[in-house]
């Protein structure tokens, strides 16, 4: 077999990856651009010792799966793998997914005692994200081209109008492409680290509809500032103007330092009934729907009675961290971007929490430290790592923190199930769990788990109520000796 060779594949999976997986002469074949139930003539391009990559060339049969995807560039554009597959058949993968990842990496047994609840899905799983981030580059001629990346490169692939996104960016961005040409605004190259703009962020609170707008510079202004900033806030909505400045030559979006042109420095966004200010650097969960649900699950899960401490561990703003705070004594969350934690600060006292307390710094480090000062025993420990997961350090300082629980949120099923193979075999034991489609269309798929600890020998603890005997004993006295 070799480069170029025509094989004839049923797929009956898809990869992590959102690749198509199929099986010829012993070779286990990724075919781009097929799901499962399709039959691709495919072109090898790639291939190795017990697997090969394949590109299809012939549908010889369409799967029943398979959908018209909705986007145009849906193919070359890296960000949606899974446009083709029909909405019930995405959210069966994603369970899938998770289920795999927990017993093939985690080691879990799913047996009964583990309650695995419904994967989440969106009624509307379309135009669901609230930010954006757009590379802006040149094309061919040399035309500036706003767009998104395609697949595994660096190439931009116009599109201003993608639909995971507000129709909101597509005016947004014509309006930063048309002063760009307008003031002869270069788009910064990657590859000698001239031109300006490098990036255009935008997010909406979609509670309260107030819009943001984030020029990331490779340098600290844009010609005609003045004028750019008159355009952007005829758009309804606009309550954010900033630059970020980034200089340095790598892969990471944002800089340091933000300057304010217009507005304010945050977006207030609303979940349930509490309100959030949000700045440009702070993250923020892209979709607002589910992101209500998420929260809602933890609080189901977390079971709180008003008189427990509780840490939340990578709280970013603070947002489950002041849900929670309605239902507990005490909460205190940990994070690592200062503009984060200064928003969480603002936001407790926004929405009146006084019981909430915020520390800046990596998680790992700061957990460590507090708890040795406090000595104070958690009675739940919410986590929610970004994707690599949590630093083992910071598995072991939960370990010894040990808490009643501990309440996983994972945005990659990988690391999650490694994280959980380490705290079951320390103590824990996974509960229930509930994967929530935060990113329809994507692979990504959110997961809520509950862990408890696990008793000595799990036996079952027996409390009685000394009160009660002596009360009824004294009773009892008492009718057996009338005085
Ligand atoms: N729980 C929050 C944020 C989750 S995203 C929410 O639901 O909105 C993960 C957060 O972890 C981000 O805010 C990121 O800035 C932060 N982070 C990343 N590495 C960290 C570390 N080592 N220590 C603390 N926080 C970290």
């Amino acid at each position: 077999m070799k480069k170029n060779d025509i094989v004839t594949v049923q797929i009956t999976g898809i990869s992590s990856e959102g690749l198509g997986i199929g099986h010829f002469e012993g070779l286990t074949v990724f075919v781009k651009d097929t799901v499962p139930g399709d039959l691709a003539k495919a072109s090898l391009t790639k291939i190795k010792k017990t697997y090969a990559y394949a590109r299809p060339v012939e549908l010889l049969e369409e799967s029943p799966s398979r959908v018209r995807p909705r986007c145009p560039v849906a193919r070359p554009c890296g960000g949606c793998q899974l446009q083709m597959l029909a909405y019930p058949d995405q959210l069966n993968y994603k369970t899938e997914k998770v289920l795999s990842n927990l017993k093939r990496i985690g080691g879990l047994s799913l047996s009964q005692e583990v309650v695995a609840d419904p994967i989440m899905g969106m009624e509307e799983p379309w135009r669901y994200r609230n930010k954006a981030q757009y590379p802006v580059g040149e094309g061919a001629e040399g035309e500036i081209r706003i767009g998104f990346y395609a697949g595994r490169t660096h190439s931009i692939i116009p599109m201003q109008d993608c639909c995971l996104g507000i129709t909101e960016n597509q005016l947004i961005l014509s309006c930063i492409k048309d002063h760009m040409e307008g003031y002869h605004v270069c788009p910064y190259h990657e590859e000698d680290g001239s031109g300006l703009v490098r990036h255009v962020l935008i997010r909406k609170a979609f509670a309260t509809g107030e819009l943001m707008v984030c020029l990331v510079l490779n340098g600290k202004t844009i010609p005609g500032e003045e004028e750019l900033v008159r355009r952007l806030r005829e758009i309804p909505g606009m309550t954010s103007i900033s630059i970020n400045v980034n200089c340095k030559n790598s892969n990471v979006i944002l800089g340091e330092r933000l300057r304010l042109l217009w507005g304010k420095p945050f977006i207030t966004d609303r979940i349930g009934d509490l309100q959030f200010q949000i700045s440009p650097l702070a993250f923020f969960q892209v979709n607002p729907v589910q992101t209500e649900r998420l929260y809602a699950k933890v609080l189901e899960y977390a079971n709180l009675t008003g008189k427990e401490v509780v840490w939340d561990l990578y709280c970013g703003i603070g947002t489950i961290s002041l849900c929670l705070a309605r239902k507990a004594r005490m909460v205190y969350g940990v994070e690592i971007i200062p503009q984060a934690v200064e928003n969480a600060k603002t936001n407790a006292v926004l929405n009146k929490l006084e019981n909430a307390v915020f520390y800046t710094g990596k998680a790992e480090i700061v957990t460590a430290q507090i708890c040795q000062d406090h000595k104070a025993r958690p009675d739940l420990i919410v986590v929610d790592p970004p994707r690599k997961g949590c630093d083992v350090s910071l598995l072991d300082t939960m370990i010894t923190m040990a808490p009643d629980k501990i309440i996983y949120v994972s945005c990659d099923s990988a690391t999650l199930a490694r994280d959980l193979k380490y705290l079951c075999s320390n103590g824990y034991r996974l509960e229930r769990f509930c994967p929530v489609d935060m990113f329809p269309q994507t692979v990504h798929v959110e997961t809520v788990c509950l862990l408890g600890r696990r008793k000595p020998d799990d036996t079952i603890k027996v409390s009685v109520n000394m009160d009660d005997y002596y009360q009824i004993r004294d009773a009892e006295e008492a009718e057996k000796n009338p005085s």
